[in-house]
């Protein structure tokens, strides 16, 4: 698949400034599905769709709290070549292993029954006929410039882009409603990803692939997936995002996100509340709450939901090189109270800083993956080497970095 994300094809020279991993055009990831789709099933598929990765501005781990969170869509997405058809047949290829076609049945896509990355991909099916559509079988060929297991959402990215390929083959008829269809399918990826593949995450990242527009950055009230469209144009602010993918693996990350989930729900639990976010007195909350762990993180998911309304007010006021301080708050808050940092994500954090970024947060679920760096237009190239520099001294692996410009979700590409 992509190889710029390719452990192996990745190695720059350390004496060079870093380039950033460059999205696929339309016609790159296209002509690249329609190859591996004919080399899989011969023929040629009815389209090619495809839909974003995300990063967060900020608004970390409190999707499931009922909290705000404020996403992009990247410019990196994941395409798909996908036909229809009509015998019931589910057969699903990936760029990653591409002699390896996934062949079942309409049947066979239930929780339980497939695994691995095939429940990403043929998720989809089984929440959508959940929910009353007329789907059935099909042949997809996948591959991706998000990167894999970075934070970046590749997952909701691959079942956003099924979806929106079923929606038109299948003639549902949701992205012609626009926003209202697409948290329809939204949702029904969201319930593939927990039920199908089994990670329990939250909303945000099918909200962000499948309902984002380009410029914009999506303000997402998790308590009833509304959204607010927030005009986001770093550019004219003469400002840029520094994606930088630590490509940081630790053990154990899929115990630690259940347990912090775990913990926010036992806390609201006590505070009688439904969730954090109807905590409106933190100090109230702070004061019955016994265990010193369990009071950390509520004040965690307090204190977020509150910079990511400071955040979106300063963007909406057009004040955006105002937002740093709370990028680093934002950050401390996850180190400290949340407990989701690591020393690569850390170390990423504060060089982006020391080299003039306005701030700098980890983004996504913590422990490896990314961070971002609000930093001047034209300093990427300064920042990421510093960034790299010090990971090298460090002993850390080479980090990679991706240039975030807010780009649309989840649609039907141009055929080249
Ligand atoms: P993230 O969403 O942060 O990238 P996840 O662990 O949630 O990380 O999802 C990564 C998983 O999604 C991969 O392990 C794989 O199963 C699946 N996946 C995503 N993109 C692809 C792809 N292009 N080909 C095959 N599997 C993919
Ligand atoms: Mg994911």
């Amino acid at each position: 698949m992509n190889q710029q994300t390719h452990p192996d094809k990745a190695a720059h020279r350390p004496s060079e400034a870093p380039e950033p991993q460059i999205a696929w055009t339309d016609g790159e990831g296209a002509s690249r599905t329609a190859a591996l789709f004919g080399d899989s099933f011969g023929g040629v598929p009815d389209g090619v769709w495809a839909a974003p990765g995300r990063v967060n501005l900020i608004g970390e781990h409190v999707d499931y709290n009922g909290g705000l969170c404020l996403p992009i869509a990247l410019p990196h997405r994941t395409f798909v070549a996908l036909a229809r058809r009509d015998d019931g047949v589910v057969r699903v290829v990936s760029a990653l292993a591409p002699s390896k076609v996934w062949s079942g049945t309409v049947a066979d896509v239930v929780p339980g029954s497939v695994s691995s990355w095939v429940a990403y991909a043929a998720g989809p099916l089984w929440s959508l006929t959940q929910d009353g559509f007329g789907v059935g079988g099909f042949d997809a060929a996948v591959d991706s410039c998000v990167p894999l297991g970075a934070g970046l959402s590749s997952s909701a990215a691959i079942e956003c882009a099924v979806a929106v390929a079923l929606d038109e083959v299948y003639g549902l008829g949701q992205l012609v409603l626009g926003d209202a269809g697409r948290a329809r399918l939204a949702a029904a990826c969201v319930r593939a990803e927990n039920e199908v593949a089994g990670a329990p995450t939250g909303g945000m990242d099918q909200a962000a692939s499948m309902r984002a527009l380009a410029g914009h950055a999506l303000l997402l009230d998790n308590v009833d997936a509304s959204i607010e469209q927030v005009p986001f144009d770093l550019e004219s602010a003469g400002l840029e995002l520094l994606v930088i993918d630590t490509r940081a693996e630790h053990a154990l990350v899929d115990g630690q996100y259940a347990a912090r989930r775990a913990a926010c729900h036992a806390a609201a639990g006590r505070l009688g509340v439904a969730t954090l976010r109807e905590v409106d007195d933190l100090d109230a909350a702070l004061a019955v709450l016994p265990d010193p762990v369990e009071a950390a993180r509520v004040r965690h998911v307090v204190t977020e939901i509150a910079r990511v309304r400071e955040f979106t007010d300063l963007v909406r006021a057009g004040r955006v090189r105002e937002v740093g301080p709370l990028l680093d708050a934002s950050h401390e808050s996850l180190r400290v109270d949340y407990e989701v940092s690591c020393a690569e994500l850390d170390l990423a954090v504060a060089t982006a800083r020391a080299a003039g970024a306005l701030g700098a947060r980890m983004t996504g679920g913590g422990f490896g993956g990314s961070a971002i760096a609000l930093i001047e237009a034209g300093a990427a190239a300064s920042v990421a080497g510093a960034v790299a520099a010090a990971f090298a001294s460090a002993g850390m692996g080479e980090p990679a970095f991706l240039a975030a410009v807010a780009g649309p979700g989840a649609g039907r590409v141009a055929q080249s």
